[in-house]
């Protein structure tokens, strides 16, 4: 399996780098965990975006899907031949979310048919899981401010499973869910976890992000959701101290397997 990082910023975009967006490739099989603003430019620079297996979405924040509209448009002007729609598998709740999303931006009277005339949505059923081509994904609710899924990825060919924490607070107890993961991506959004009660809290810190690799026995943890403005390399280095591993820190482009 192949993980190549799309965006790895925050809730906005850092210089040069958009928001979350995971491309995950095993053989022909080839999805996009998460879409967020200034991923699909990325995305474009690995893959025909016409033929991805599927797009699957953690949770309905914009920072997680805003290029869907892009991908959206991508698609709607640069057809598939033949024609085909790309299955996006969206949380529950999604479609009407979806729904929202294509008033706000659809010509009037065609909101209806904004999105399903280039993409295939369907709400996934978290406790079910899903299978992509080759691949299987395997849904964990978080803790963060809407309802958000973490995801772990398995090729079923004897090679390590990816994780996926999406954005969550320490409370969820992932470790379990990622054990013996190989790649691990996480989010560390902060050095301190700030005032709101431990249990409440919908982000890591950045040794957080390095206790649930360390906890999880992930082989490489790659952190992301990062502020350039609360420092990269402190970042790093907090993560690093807590998981005591192989961390890469997410910038576009970044590779890792295959
Ligand atoms: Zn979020």
């Amino acid at each position: 399996m192949k993980l190549t990082v799309l965006g790895g910023a925050a809730a906005g975009g850092n210089p040069g780098q958009g928001c979350s967006g995971y491309l995950v490739e095993h053989g022909a099989t080839r999805i996009v965990l998460d879409l967020g603003p200034g991923t699909l430019p990325e995305l474009r620079r690995h893959a025909d975006f016409r033929t991805l297996s599927a797009v699957v979405v953690s949770h309905l924040h914009l920072d997680h899907t805003l290029d869907l509209g892009a991908l959206r448009f991508a698609l709607a002007y640069n057809p598939v031949k033949p024609p085909g729609r790309i299955p996006l598998w969206l949380p529950p709740g999604g479609l009407a979310w979806l729904g929202r999303f294509a008033a706000a931006f659809g010509e009037p009277g065609k909101e209806a048919d904004f999105f399903p005339s280039v993409f295939d949505p369907s709400e996934y059923d978290p406790d079910a899981g899903l299978t992509v081509g080759a691949v299987r994904v395997a849904f964990r609710p978080t803790v963060h401010y809407v309802p958000c899924w973490a995801m772990r990825v398995s090729a079923g060919d004897g090679g390590r499973d990816l994780g996926y924490t999406a954005d969550t607070g320490p409370s969820a107890d992932l470790a379990p869910f990622f054990s013996g993961v190989g790649v691990l991506i996480a989010e560390g959004n902060a050095a301190d976890p700030g005032p709101e009660p431990w249990d409440e809290r919908g982000h890591l810190t950045f040794a957080e992000a390095g206790d649930l690799a360390r906890a999880a026995g992930a082989e490489t943890l790659v952190l992301t959701h990062l502020w350039e403005e609360r420092g990269i390399g402190a970042a790093r280095d907090a993560a690093a101290a807590a998981f005591g591993g192989r961390v890469e820190v997410a910038r576009p482009g970044m590779s890792l397997g295959g």
